[in-house]
């Protein structure tokens, strides 16, 4: 064995661990864990869920065919999801840690019940990407443009109008829908009052700077000419 590759071998497989960790953390089942680790789902299997009552069970997500006949709240989530995962593979983050960054971000911003599940989050970036189960990419990301959001569609869509737009249909709906009200309440703006703004303290230092002009041309002493 060559000793010096051996260091970068341990570090990438506790790497490797950590991100098992954290998926299962997240729900995700060991077909998933296995797919964004690379480790074998047995070994998995043995450290992560030595309880197998504990074993995330039922059939995998199948998105490209769910997400085109899925409720409003559920293709919104999802859209909030993926454009989360696509910040960060933009900012360089390999897929797996985009992932689990993620959708601990959209568990974070979206009220529970979270209708996406990690395993959904999981199914949907892998048939945007083409990564892990599939090759082909079944959706994409596209802005809004009429409310300027970006939302999940099938690949190769062209947003000529909001038609598909998930969240100008919540704006829409939102005065009449308990549903998407308790789905996305209205937040109480932060209070800023103590924070000192750029405006006021703009405008505090010009009246400061005008009572001193003021002050100044009281005391100027009149040109001599
Ligand atoms: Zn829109």
């Amino acid at each position: 064995m060559d000793a010096s590759r051996a260091p970068a071998r341990i570090e990438a497989r506790l790497q490797a661990l950590k991100l098992a960790q954290a998926c299962a953390e997240l729900g995700a089942r060991v077909r998933t864990i296995a797919a964004l680790t690379g480790l074998p789902a047995r070994e998995l299997l043995e450290l992560l869920f030595p309880d197998r009552q504990a074993v995330p069970r039922g059939r995998p997500p199948a998105s490209p065919d769910w997400y085109h006949t899925a409720n409003l709240l559920n293709r919104a989530e999802a859209s909030i999801a993926m454009v989360l995962y696509r910040r960060l593979c933009d900012a360089g983050f390999p897929p797996p840690e985009a992932l689990v960054g993620a959708y601990r971000h959209y568990r974070g911003v979206c009220e529970p019940p979270h209708r996406i599940s990690f395993d959904r989050a999981f199914d949907l970036a892998g048939h945007t990407d083409g990564l892990w189960f599939t090759t082909v990419r079944s959706f994409s990301l596209v802005a809004c443009p009429a409310c300027h959001s970006t939302f999940l569609a099938a690949c190769g869509t062209i947003a000529l109008s909001n038609e598909e737009c998930p969240f100008c249909k919540l704006v829409q709906r939102y005065g009449t829908d308990p549903r998407v009200q308790a789905s996305f309440p209205v937040r109480p703006l932060a209070d800023l009052s103590g924070v000192p703004l750029g405006v006021r303290e703009l405008l505090r230092d010009s009246t400061l700077r005008s009572a001193a002009d003021v002050e100044g041309g009281d005391r100027r002493e009149p040109r001599s000419s």
